[in-house]
């Protein structure tokens, strides 16, 4: 399975993946989860992207595009992935779209997953992560004390908010989605990969609904 999860921020890829990957055994590649552990380990990657991340802009596609040949190429994407968070503009799906052809490896299909703008601030304003498990919780619709996604690996959660989780960068990001990656949508569907999916409601009922747009 080659695929990519297409969203605004807050619709969902990270969690819907997170349960994708234990199903199709294929590995979630989130650009945003390694571009916050290159922050975390203020490795020179970090050190570039922090301040564009925290600003809510997108990190320059030249950048992009070396951590994702360098990710696509370990051994665990040999099956297929799962892209959470790239391409997130045309010229990174035009270089992703080369770089696959190299591999030989096309993607199968593209999953935009449709959440309206109001339940995206709500979603965006209450997650929350344990900084010990890497589990996400929604202050609104996933409270720590139901499981999350994950299993629940940690008893306590210590949760934090992600920086550019708060409403000032909220408003930037959707912003940047609108007018850098909703053209995403048009540039799949005219190569009649794209599959729409609703991304609202519940969790479970999302899953099943990606499932059979995937079968
Ligand atoms: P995410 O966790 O996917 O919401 O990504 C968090 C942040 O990482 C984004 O707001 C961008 O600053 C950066 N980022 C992640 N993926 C990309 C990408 N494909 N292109 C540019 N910036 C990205």
């Amino acid at each position: 399975m080659r695929i990519v999860l297409l969203g605004a921020p807050g619709s969902g890829k990270g969690t819907q993946a997170q349960r994708l990957i234990n199903r199709y055994q294929v590995p979630q590649i989130s650009t945003g989860d390694l571009l916050r552990a290159a922050v975390a380990a203020g490795t020179p990657l970090g050190l570039h992207a922090k301040a564009t991340m925290d600003a809510g802009k997108l990190v320059d596609d030249g950048t992009m595009l070396g951590i994702i040949r360098e990710r696509l190429g370990e051994p665990d994407c040999a099956n297929g992935f799962i892209l959470d968070g790239f391409p997130r503009t045309i010229p990174q799906a035009d270089a992703l779209t080369v770089l696959l052809e190299e591999l030989g490896c096309p993607l199968e299909a593209v999953i935009l997953m449709a959440v309206d703008s109001e339940q995206l601030f709500r979603r965006l304003t209450g997650r929350r992560t344990c900084k010990a498990c890497g589990a996400v919780f929604n202050v609104y619709t996933a409270p720590p004390s139901v499981p999350p996604p994950c299993g629940g690996r940690c008893d306590s959660p210590d949760l934090f908010q992600r920086p550019d989780d708060s409403e000032a960068t909220i408003g930037k990001r959707l912003e940047v989605y609108e007018g850098q990656t909703r053209p995403l949508v048009e540039y799949y569907s005219a190569r009649g990969l794209l599959r729409e999916v609703d991304a609202e409601g519940d969790i479970d009922v999302v899953t099943a609904r990606l499932e059979a747009a995937l079968a």
